[in-house]
């Protein structure tokens, strides 16, 4: 069931938070810091997918996806970068990555369009979370509690999706920094507190039951009323 990622990164701390978050969502992870250890393990480990950095010492990280895309023809590529340009993009892509992100990233969105590569390798659909009487469409990215839809902001959605996948867990603020805001986050400190109000009022509206709670000093549980 859990899928094996392999990630190509030769900065240190950027590996480990990949290595962090991704193994938090249940994936099983390797690394290599260099092309040719890259494409060893890409053949001996076999992974679902490669989230490749293309500033890698030694073999460059395109000429790196080229031979990933010739030996393997199906495995998804994420490619990973400071370099932003269109044509850098667009190098990306003919050296046959299926997606690109620019650094600084935010891992939500990594883990999205991790999803989002792996549902089309694979037969799966797209998930339907469901908690008490909320329900959330990563499909349609549609928010239901019973059969009331809620407007939902992207950031808002990702947030409650995170709680969504880990119902009844506290999950602190770095975590919720980390995965919805990004590893780079150094904004203002009261942000997870604005979006959770935020999220309560949607949710609570019509005088529906609170389900995300505050643990104080920690962080934020979903749970149910007790
Ligand atoms: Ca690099």
């Amino acid at each position: 069931m859990s899928s094996k990622i392999l990630i190509v990164e030769d900065e240190e701390q950027i590996a480990s938070f990949l290595r962090r978050g991704l193994s938090y969502e249940g994936y099983e992870v390797e690394t290599a810091a260099d092309g040719a250890s890259a494409l060893a393990k890409a053949r001996d480990a076999r992974p679902d997918l490669v989230v490749l950095d293309l500033m890698l010492p030694g073999m460059d990280g395109l000429e790196v996806c080229r031979r990933l895309r010739t030996a393997h023809s199906s495995l998804p590529i994420l490619i990973l970068t400071a370099r932003d340009s269109v044509s850098d993009r667009v190098q990306g892509l003919d050296a046959g990555s299926d997606d690109y992100m620019v650094k600084p990233f935010a891992l939500a969105e990594l883990l999205a369009r991790v999803r989002a590569l792996l549902r089309r390798a694979g037969p799966g659909e797209p998930e339907i979370l469901q908690f008490a009487d909320l329900r959330l469409d990563t499909g349609t990215r549609q928010v239901f509690r019973a059969e009331t839809r809620i407007e939902l902001t992207s950031k808002e959605f990702d947030l409650l999706e995170l709680f969504l996948r880990h119902p009844k867990q506290v999950l602190t603020r770095e975590t919720i920094y980390d995965r919805v805001w990004g590893y780079d986050f150094g904004g203002e400190s009261n942000i997870i507190e604005v979006y959770i109000r935020y999220l309560r009022q949607k949710l609570e509206a019509d005088g529906r039951s609170r389900l995300l709670f505050t643990v104080r000093g920690v962080g934020y549980v979903l749970r149910e009323e007790t």
